[in-house]
């Protein structure tokens, strides 16, 4: 076996295991590691290079609805989060407190946030007076803590970094515009960036936030056939300008309370763009988000060889620069080893370049996403290898809109949805007549939970019965097992 073909071995058949492959693809790509404390992870350069590249879209994106950032601390004093009900009482077995400090007991615990709506929230009161202070539009890029017992490398861990955005308005009904405007920048980045298809819809009453009167979320589509909530975004009505007192005084004289939301998305979306579009070869990034779209691997045999394709990596350089993000790899490493290293880190592109090419002034471009090549000539480059980029980008997006489409079911029938759940997985769509009792007896019999009630729904309302209870259907539901 050549060393070619060991570096591919080493990667488990995701057919066969494939939280072993998502383990070691991880690792293998140098994304992240294992931290000393359980459920912590250790984000290594490259996939931090990707979590800076999903910042940068994502900012840009919140910015152009008028988000700006700031920052606030990482300690909350426990009367904060005693201060409404349903949030302390949701977050209460995750929350990890500092208890000592400077050596001595602390008069009051600080509990390492594990969302920020309180401490906002204080901030929020002395800062809005009137009608004229609103909306207030703040995010904030951070990390934040939830001691969780079930815990996977970005999908779920116990330190995670996020962005965390919370607006105050004037009316509940301009809450809910800007709800629903930031759910559709988490779906337009995710499908549009992260090329990830997802279902965008509310939350059940079971699935809501703590303290939320209503959550919004982005649905995918792992793999494996699991969900993954990609995003979330909350409409927190009253509940918690009446905890923390944020009024205003509003045009008509009277004192009333601001309508806030939140909305969040993390570090876990690295582990949806490893299980979207990874395969049997490893990580495969959509050029958008991939810290490296090209990546360059010179080819010579003889010295002499050596010479002239090393000449000629100053010249492809020049004309890539400022136009596409890209790596040569001018390690002694061979180049099987070279191409399997970069396939195995999901760089979109990939440009040969021997003494045959230079002498023909071309390279050789290899898609990751289908491995079909071409030949180009070095002065069509940099109008082709952008183009090109896109093409990768759209093929992609395409190829996990076919995978989830033929991974989505719809039923009627109880026995065939548990059927579908137990064997096939993916996403099931059966008509719904919201029970929170049913959503638990579904949960408890087959582990699939209820995922989102889409937005998309039939056109003049559903008709027939529930799944589940027989009582007459309101709306159509998406139910998966999740991770
Ligand atoms: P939440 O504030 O609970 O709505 O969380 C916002 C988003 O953060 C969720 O939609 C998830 O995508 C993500 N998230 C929640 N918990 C974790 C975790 N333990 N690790 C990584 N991401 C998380």
């Amino acid at each position: 076996m050549d060393e070619k073909e060991k570096y591919v071995e080493e990667l488990v058949d995701l057919e066969d295991d494939y939280s072993k492959w998502y383990n070691q693809v991880v690792r293998k790509a140098e994304l992240a590691d294992y931290a000393p404390v359980r459920g912590c992870m250790i984000i290594r350069p490259y996939g931090y290079a990707i979590w800076e590249n999903i910042q940068g879209l994502l900012d840009r994106r919140f910015k152009e609805t008028g988000v700006v950032n700031a920052y606030f601390p990482l300690f909350i004093p426990r009367s904060f989060l005693e201060k409404e009900a349903e949030h302390v009482e949701g977050f209460a077995p995750e929350v990890a407190w500092v208890t000592r400090g400077g050596g001595e007991e602390l008069e009051e615990p600080l509990a390492v946030r594990p969302t920020s709506e309180t401490i906002i929230g204080h901030s929020y009161a002395k800062w809005v007076q009137s009608y004229r202070d609103l909306p207030l539009l703040i995010n904030q890029w951070n990390n934040v803590v939830r001691w969780e017992k079930r815990t996977a490398l970005f999908l779920r861990t116990s330190e995670f970094l996020w962005q965390e955005g919370h607006t105050a308005h004037r009316t509940l009904e301009e809450a809910e515009e800007r709800t629903q405007m930031m759910l559709e920048v988490y779906r337009s980045f995710a499908e549009e960036d992260a090329a990830i298809p997802v279902i965008a819809g509310r939350k059940s009453e079971n699935e809501k936030f703590a303290g939320a009167l209503r959550t919004y979320s982005i649905e995918a589509l792992m793999g494996d056939g699991k969900a993954l909530q990609a995003g979330t975004s909350h409409n927190l009505a009253h509940n918690f300008a009446k905890g923390f007192d944020i009024q205003f005084l509003d045009s008509d004289g009277q004192r009333k309370y601001c309508a806030t939301t939140s909305w969040g998305m993390s570090t876990r979306m690295i582990g949806a763009l490893i299980m979207v579009h990874g395969d049997k070869s490893g990580l495969m990034l959509p050029p958008r988000i991939a810290p490296y779209q090209a990546v360059i691997v010179p080819i010579w045999r003889k010295d002499k060889d050596k010479e002239v394709v090393m000449g000629a990596l100053e010249r492809l350089e020049k004309i890539l620069k400022g136009k596409v993000r890209f790596k040569t790899d001018v390690s002694e490493n061979t180049p099987g080893w070279k191409f399997n290293e970069w396939e195995m880190r999901g760089v979109p592109v990939r440009i040969e370049i021997g003494p045959r090419d230079v002498q023909n002034n071309s390279v050789v471009l290899v898609r990751r996403d289908n491995r079909a090549k071409e030949i180009v000539s070095i002065d069509a480059l940099e109008t082709r290898l952008p183009e090109l980029l896109e093409e990768v980008q759209q093929a992609m997006y395409q190829r996990a809109v076919e995978f989830r489409e033929k991974n989505t079911y719809y039923t009627e029938d109880y026995e065939e949805f548990k059927q579908i759940i137990a064997e096939k997985r993916g996403f099931v769509r059966v008509k719904w007549a919201e029970d929170s009792e049913a959503e638990k007896a579904i949960k408890e019999e087959t582990k699939a939970t209820l995922r989102v009630i889409p937005f998309d729904q039939p056109e003049g309302g559903v008709k027939g019965k529930c799944i589940y209870t027989g009582k007459p259907a309101t709306c159509e539901a998406v139910f998966a097992r999740a991770y």
